[in-house]
């Protein structure tokens, strides 16, 4: 069975003159919880823009074993690689389920994963024909969330789904992450949250000034003095 579900090799993401993301190396392997920790501007959401190829980058991304580094966004969605935006991105005119269904557009059965994100997220059903821009803040990033897993991901990356949401608003979503992991979904999670994120995390990254500067076991981050100081604010 293949282990690694993400390789990265060296991938590079410049913005003219500002190098976001310096030729950094990491992977996920299939199953885990990965979490990418650093603060404003350390090059997170850069780094997953590089995976989507949304942004001009360079290296080598391996996914499923496969070099997809040539390969153009639209594919690497096919192909089971999917991200939920930081600051939910989610269309404020069109209601709910037509949020939804958007996710389906490249990927996933729309009637069987409209049924998946209804039983994991019953506010959604409830509020299926509202306007999506009618919604809280905690209920959007479940729609976008929601929307994400309508595409059937097999790699789901998240940027800071726990912005600006209540701590138990964050519990629930952090929740649902674990869930997704029980059924074999891997995760790669970036986050300004860095004690949640290594509550459920089973490896983490972090960033600094677009270079990885450790990478550990979650719970030894979780207890890693000099790390909790500089990175956790404790
Ligand atoms: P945040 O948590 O604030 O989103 P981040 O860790 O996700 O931070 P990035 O958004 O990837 O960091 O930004 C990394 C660096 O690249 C920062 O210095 C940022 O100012 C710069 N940057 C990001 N996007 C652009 C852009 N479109 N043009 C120029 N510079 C950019």
């Amino acid at each position: 069975m293949l282990k690694k579900i993400l390789e990265i090799n060296n991938l590079m993401v410049n913005y003219g003159q500002v190098k976001a993301v310096k030729n950094i190396s990491f992977e996920v392997n299939k199953g885990e919880i990965v979490s990418i920790l650093g603060s404003n501007g350390a090059g997170k959401t850069s780094t997953l823009f590089g995976i989507m190829n949304v942004v001009k980058n360079k290296g080598r991304i391996k996914f499923k074993g496969i070099n997809i580094s040539n390969i153009p966004t639209y594919k690497r969605v096919k192909s089971g690689l999917i991200l939920c935006p930081e600051n939910r991105r989610v269309f404020y005119e069109l209601s709910v389920e037509e949020n939804l269904k958007m996710g389906a557009f490249i990927r996933g059965n729309i009637k069987k994963n409209l049924k998946k994100v209804y039983d994991l997220f019953p506010k959604l059903y409830d509020r299926k024909k509202q306007n999506a821009g009618s919604l809280s803040g905690g209920e959007q990033q479940m729609l976008a969330i929601g929307r994400s897993l309508m595409g059937d991901p097999e790699l789901f990356m998240l940027d800071e789904p726990s912005l600006g949401l209540a701590p138990i608003i964050t519990d629930e979503i952090f929740n649902i992450l674990l869930k997704l992991k029980k059924e074999g979904i891997s995760i790669l999670l970036v986050e300004q949250n860095a004690i949640k994120s290594l509550e459920i995390s089973d490896r983490a990254y972090i960033l600094e000034n677009g270079k990885i500067i450790q990478s550990e076991n979650a719970k030894e981050l979780l207890n890693n003095k000099k790390i909790k100081k500089a990175y956790i604010g404790m």
